[in-house]
């Protein structure tokens, strides 16, 4: 089938969630012809697809939104430190109406393939249903955690009650009134879900794998004068953003652990652990994150809170965890999550003492006994930072295939473009800052369009990453990663999920250096004209 006719077309983007929607916005003042397809019925991305119960931001709200419209930011009133879904999705509706977005967004369009062809500098995409599309560039904004994995565990499908992925959660709301209900994962998700569903449910019965450490949220209403000061101070907002290191508002502590006497240590533990939001990840101790004994004693301190607020022992015991320090994985905030398990109605599973079985018709058979439930829920988290390439048939120069260039770990140059794969960027693909996501979106995005400016303002028709780029930043991003201790732990963060063939082995897909020095290679880059790519 012939590429269907749309004229012009410039650009194409995968993708109508935050990255997508703006880079399309931005595109637009170009004056180019910009095609988005989205799979969704909608726009939001992440806010689109998690719908489940107590799903909500863990950056402050209005360190999240969009900084670019002065208007928008006056316009927007987030009614909570930390918003819900529901009211992030109504963002993103917003955002789309006042920009008039979705005349250039084509739902219900899962892109299956992604083919360049030299002969015209361009690129063809097929859409599940066979239409293709052709433009001269693409561009991918398709997530670092947007294809969900379900577990590999036998009977999955033999269930005869209902069951749920959180990322892939029904859009009418779920009755869980007097149900017994099963929740298999502890993730961020898994913890949103559990102290938001415990307070409903008949029963339930939480399947857990690995403890994880959590902290906790602090959220609140935003009463009218912080958001009268919230909105004068939003210039401030965003430049302590830009300074800080992966763009949370937190301000980093100059100090080591052991810098300061144990007292005034734990009263800054104290301190943290009483605040809103990720200052006891983010603006902790300078050491945490890399010496073992200062992460010793921040994981001492929370452990010993656990304790305090898990009534049972043996309880608390299961879900301080033994494997990994605190915050060496992504760090969960939770709201009287550790409460729940003071609960009659709510039972701990540890099944890697009694490891699930299998799926029944009727519930779930762990080594132990078999239980029953009326609804499962899957919080089992996502192919990450690459399951959404591996997804999409990405096909470059000579045919070469992207799945088959990154088997052993992506290769990229700045995160954003792949050798082989002319005129494709990538938008929160693997390699680049993430953080407080929406402020590394905006600089991508930004960065982005300046390339494609560029290329049209210098009638440049091929834009290349080069071996040595490639190389160059992916060592780089290597070297980031050396003694970091959150590279010692199986998570998303390092290319883990027990789920997907082949996913088993650590790698470096994840940027771990600082966001400002991101933003300085890559301003660098752009500074002289691009000069390290192949342009043509
Ligand atoms: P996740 O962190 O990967 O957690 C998945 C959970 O499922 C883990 O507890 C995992 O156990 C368990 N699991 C996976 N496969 C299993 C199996 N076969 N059997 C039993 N247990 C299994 O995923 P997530 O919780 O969805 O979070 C992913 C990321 O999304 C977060 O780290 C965060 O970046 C983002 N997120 C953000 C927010 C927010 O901003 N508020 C909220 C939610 C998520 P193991 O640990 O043993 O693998």
């Amino acid at each position: 089938m012939g590429a269907t006719p749309i004229p012009n077309l410039d650009v194409i983007i995968i993708g109508a969630g935050l990255s997508g929607m703006y880079q399309l916005y931005r595109l637009r003042e170009l004056g180019l012809r910009v095609r988005v397809f989205e799979a969704g019925t909608d726009v939001g991305g992440t806010w689109y697809w998690n719908r489940y119960p107590g799903a909500r931001f863990d950056s402050e709200s209005y360190s999240y939104g969009y900084s670019f419209s002065k208007e928008l930011l006056q316009e927007w009133d987030w009614s909570e430190h930390f918003a819900g879904q529901p009211e992030t999705l109504r963002y993103c509706n917003y955002v789309a109406d006042k920009f008039d977005l979705r005349r250039d967004i084509q739902f219900e369009s899962r892109v299956k393939a992604a083919h360049y062809e030299e002969e015209s500098r361009s690129w063809t995409i097929t859409l599940e249903d066979g239409s293709r599309f052709n433009a001269r560039f693409l561009i991918t904004a398709i997530g670092p955690l947007s294809t969900p994995t379900l577990p590999r565990i036998e009977g999955l499908g033999d269930f005869k009650g209902a069951s749920f992925h959180t990322a892939r959660w029904p859009k009418e709301p779920v009755d869980f009134t007097g149900k017994r209900v099963a929740v298999i994962g502890t993730g961020a998700t898994g913890i949103q879900t559990i102290q938001t569903i415990a307070k409903e449910v008949g029963h339930l019965t939480v399947f857990q794998r690995t403890a994880n450490w959590a902290a906790p949220l602090h959220n609140g209403k935003i009463d009218a004068e912080t958001q009268k000061k919230i909105k004068a101070g939003y210039p401030e907002i965003f430049a302590r953003c830009q300074e800080t290191f992966a763009c949370f508002v937190h301000t980093p502590d100059t100090r080591g652990a052991f810098e300061v006497s144990d007292e005034e240590r734990e009263a800054n533990y104290e301190r943290l652990y009483g605040e809103r939001g990720f200052g006891i990840w983010q603006g902790n101790f300078k050491d945490i994150l890399i010496d073992r004994k200062a992460n010793a004693t921040i994981s001492d301190f929370v452990a010993r809170k656990i304790r305090q607020r898990v009534k049972n022992p043996e309880v608390a015991e299961k879900l301080i965890p033994k494997n990994h320090g605190f915050g060496t994985r992504r760090l969960p905030l939770e709201t009287f999550y550790f409460e729940v398990y003071n609960q009659d109605n709510v039972e701990l599973v540890d099944i890697k003492e009694t490891p699930i079985e299998r799926i029944t018709t009727k519930g779930i058979k762990t080594s132990a006994r078999e239980f029953e439930f009326d609804i499962i829920i899957y919080a089992t988290g996502f192919d990450a930072l690459t399951g959404s390439f591996d997804k999409i048939d990405f096909r470059g120069v000579n045919d070469a295939r992207l799945k088959e260039k990154w088997k052993h770990g992506p290769q990229t140059y700045l995160g954003i473009m792949v050798h082989e794969f002319p005129n494709m960027m990538m938008l929160m693909g693997p390699h680049t800052a993430l953080g407080n996501i929406p402020r590394s979106i905006e600089y991508s995005v930004d960065w982005v369009t300046g390339l494609v400016r560029f290329a049209y303002d210098n009638k440049l028709t091929r834009l290349e990453a080069t071996t040595a780029g490639v190389q160059s930043w992916t060592d780089h991003v290597k070297a980031l990663g050396v003694g970091l201790l959150s590279n010692e732990i199986d998570s998303w963060m390092t290319g883990i999920n027990s789920n997907v063939e082949g996913k088993q082995t650590r790698i470096i897909a994840r940027y771990s250096g600082s966001a400002p020095a991101y933003r300085a290679r890559c301003d660098e880059v752009a500074a002289k004209g691009y000069d390290e790519l192949r342009l043509g």
